[in-house]
């Protein structure tokens, strides 16, 4: 680990950072935003395109109505004001992936404004700002590797021209990198459970741009900013935050000032290096797309989309942790994914007894994945086998520790629990009354201090021998049967 001097971290301490982000989602239509060309990923290059995308003279867009129901739930998912009208606008630049030199955006008025969401950090919540949610058109791609003159040429590749996005700007809320991080997982998570984008930063669907500046503490003017571009995961961007506070702070520090420019990271160094000086916002030119019509969501509209609007998995952890008596923590883990959700709530309501899934996911499952290091997603038994087998607990047909027997072989031969239950044979826990008669004779015969104790009164001391009875069954027998014999027995 590198150390610090003393007095660096003393200068670190005066400075707070302000984080503001911006979040490229794109969305999952069949096709394009202003034509019908698939967007669907990995096809061969230029082969998805068509004079709309390609910008030809006298095309003309049309818009996707399925692209904006999706940014309107989206936008309702982060509590945003959906406007009634947005203006579709020209933002004006060159790029050799980007044919018409322009890309359809918004800009002074979004398809949705003043949203929020709140993250948790350090067990205290804080709300964090959306300032608008707007759609646009993706732009192509260059390309500089992976075909035969990659040392001389770059290809462009223009399927992704057209594709639908969505941008969310927040508020420079942020305070801290960890805070970024807590943001972006929670917007990912959301934008999940609505089902409008798949999130995926591998293919590109979320990407993800920081603004990022330090200020004295205290002081009410932000500093200068610095854009940090195309960082390519969460874990990445909180590193390149957290090498860029400390950068701007050493350059103030030594007198220096803070350029304004767009900054990239190399996640190999953990370092950021300037990219270019940041173009200002005039210099786009906006103006409104004079070939759309302005976009109007009326109310009727609005109410339509709201009622595909999905429990959101913060409500859904709240409701969980009432509806199946699981902890906070269990109610996280069983929201990782609303698919994982989903099965979950299944499982518990088709089993006899729902609070007996939540405490088998929580006590056996959870414990034995934990060991294998493996995620929920990866469990050897489903959610539908946690229900089978909190069924036959129920039922009495076997007992707790077969249970945990049969979890065990369960995870050693990574097969589902029921699979394996007949596999063993459909087990049941032993009721046979005269093998069990015969073990509680010899102990109520070894253990007369103990019967004693219990004819005079003290009958918590029948615990002791239902232990010891199931410890001499291997754990077969069925406590409920016990419990009636050992009373019969010492009763005497
Ligand atoms: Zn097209």
């Amino acid at each position: 680990m590198v150390t610090t001097p003393d007095s660096a971290v003393g200068a670190r301490a005066k400075y707070e950072p302000v984080i503001g982000l911006e979040v490229h989602v794109q969305l999952l239509t069949e096709s394009k935003i202003f034509c019908s060309c698939s967007t669907r990923f990995g096809a061969p290059p230029n082969t998805n395109v068509c004079p709309v995308c390609l910008g030809m003279p006298g095309s003309l867009p049309v818009l996707n109505k399925k692209a904006v129901e999706y940014a309107v739930l989206a936008a309702m998912a982060l509590n945003c004001r959906v406007n009634e009208t947005s203006i579709f606008a020209r933002k004006n630049y060159f790029y050799p992936d980007l044919p018409k030199g322009y890309q359809i955006s918004q800009y002074d008025k979004p398809v949705a404004e003043h949203g929020s969401i709140e993250i948790k950090i350090d067990g205290a919540k804080k709300k964090i700002g959306i300032t608008r949610l707007h759609m646009e058109e993706d732009a192509g791609k260059s390309l500089h590797e992976g075909f035969p003159e990659a040392a001389e040429k770059t290809a462009i590749d223009l399927n992704r021209t057209g594709v639908p996005l969505i941008e969310i700007v927040s508020e420079p809320d942020i305070a801290s990198p960890e805070e970024a991080y807590e943001y972006l997982t929670l917007l990912k998570e959301i934008i999940l459970y609505t089902g409008v984008s798949d999130c995926n930063m591998e293919e590109g669907s979320l990407r993800c741009d920081a603004n990022i500046s330090v200020r004295p503490r205290g002081q009410k003017e932000f500093g200068t900013k610095t854009e940090i571009k195309n960082v390519n995961s969460f874990r990445f961007i909180r590193e390149a935050l957290e090498y860029e506070i400390d950068r701007q702070i050493d350059v103030i520090e030594s007198g220096g000032r803070i350029t304004q420019e767009t900054r990239l990271y190399n996640a190999n160094e953990g370092k950021t290096y300037s990219m270019r000086s940041k173009e200002q916002a005039h210099d786009y030119r906006y103006f409104p797309e004079p070939d759309l019509l302005p976009l109007v969501v009326d109310e009727k509209w609005k109410s339509e989309i709201a009622k595909q609007l999905p429990e959101l998995p913060e409500a859904r952890r709240a409701r969980m942790v009432i509806d199946y008596g699981i902890t906070e923590y269990d109610a996280t883990v069983l929201t990782y994914s609303k698919e994982l959700a989903d099965q979950f709530e299944s499982a518990a309501k088709a089993a006899k007894n729902p609070k007996r899934v939540a405490n088998l996911v929580q006590g056996e499952l959870m414990g034995r994945l934990k060991a294998k290091n493996l995620e929920i997603g990866q469990s050897p038994i489903s959610m539908q086998g946690v229900a089978a087998s909190a069924d036959l607990v129920e039922s009495g047909a076997i007992s707790g520790k077969m249970l945990k027997d049969l979890y065990d072989l369960s995870f050693e031969r990574g097969k589902d629990f029921s699979a394996v239950y007949e596999e063993e044979g459909r087990p049941v826990q032993s009721s046979d009354t005269s093998a069990l008669e015969e073990i509680i004779d010899e102990l109520v015969a070894a253990n007369p201090k103990q019967v004693e104790q219990y004819r005079a009164g003290k009958k918590t001391v029948i615990g002791f021998f239902v232990g010891q009875v199931m410890k001499a069954s291997k754990g077969q027998a069925n406590p409920q049967v016990v419990n009636q014999l050992l009373s019969k027995k010492l009763e005497g």
